[in-house]
């Protein structure tokens, strides 16, 4: 269970975050929604870790221990799973050794055994066949020259393979063609049950369609002004932000 008790952040000197309170019990996937610039992005690499993102108060534990307190690594660690909005290029760097290297890093935290080349190739490959990826998306650098979906894509196949305990996907919806959609949709669908639970943050009602959540809360200047049920998404489809935010101003 993700809690979140009065979070406050500041990012270069701003305070963005202003506030937030938020509970996804074990097993459930929440949405997140809100205009640009909202914060929501900030929330995520918050929990994340990202350097330059500065906590000024409050709280943030996973099933019990505190977040803030670790390191990006050791969150990592622990099955916290950040897929970004702007997924970085790694020139050089194969994206199969990448993934192996992040997994296993992984799997020793948490006391697994590592998985040599073949074995890994073998559980890329597979996964990889599921998304309705390229196998040669394996053999080249990490995103360099993948088209938007493909980054996208690669971000699914990574939460497939790191099997998080938390997954925070910040707009892998973004550019995403209705098949592709999908794809993103039944990657985390394929996750779900006891010892997951998720942060979805998208714009989009129709990944919602496909990735139903339980609850769907909206952000706007740093706090959260609503949270519903997944009509929530649907009512503001049709009359968008404004009124929310003037009711609750
Ligand atoms: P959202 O994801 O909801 O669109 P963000 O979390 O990306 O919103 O941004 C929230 C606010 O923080 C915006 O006003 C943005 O300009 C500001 N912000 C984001 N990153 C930085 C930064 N590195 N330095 C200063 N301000 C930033
Ligand atoms: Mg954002």
């Amino acid at each position: 269970m993700l809690e979140i008790r009065g979070l406050t952040a500041s990012v270069g000197g701003n305070d963005i975050l202003k506030g937030i309170d938020l509970t996804v019990p074990d097993g459930e996937i929440h949405a997140i929604m809100g205009p640009n610039g909202s914060g929501k992005s900030t929330l995520g690499y918050v929990l994340a870790g990202r350097e330059d993102y500065e906590v000024t108060g409050g709280s943030a534990s996973f099933n019990g221990i505190d977040l803030l307190a670790m390191e990006p690594e050791e969150r990592a660690a622990a099955g916290v799973f950040l897929a970004f909005q702007a997924p970085v290029e790694l020139p050089g760097v194969n994206n199969a050794n990448f993934l192996r290297t992040a997994v296993n890093a992984i799997r020793r935290a948490q006391g697994e055994e590592e998985l040599d080349a073949v074995q890994f190739l073998k559980l890329a490959r597979a996964e990889t066949k599921r998304l309705h990826m390229p196998d040669d998306m394996l053999k080249r650098n990490v995103n360099v020259g993948f088209s938007g979906g493909e980054k996208k894509r690669n971000e699914v196949l990574q939460m497939a393979l790191l099997k998080p305990r938390l997954a925070i996907l910040d707009e892998t919806d973004s550019g995403l063609d209705i098949d592709a959609l999908k794809i993103v949709a039944d990657g985390v669908n394929a996750l779900r049950g006891p010892g997951f639970s998720a942060l979805v943050i998208t714009h989009h009602q129709r990944l919602l369609d496909h990735l139903v959540p339980h609850r769907v809360h909206v952000l706007s200047k740093g706090r959260i002004i609503r949270s519903g049920g997944p009509d929530l998404a649907k009512e503001l489809e049709k009359s968008g932000y404004a009124s929310l935010i003037a009711e609750a101003a």
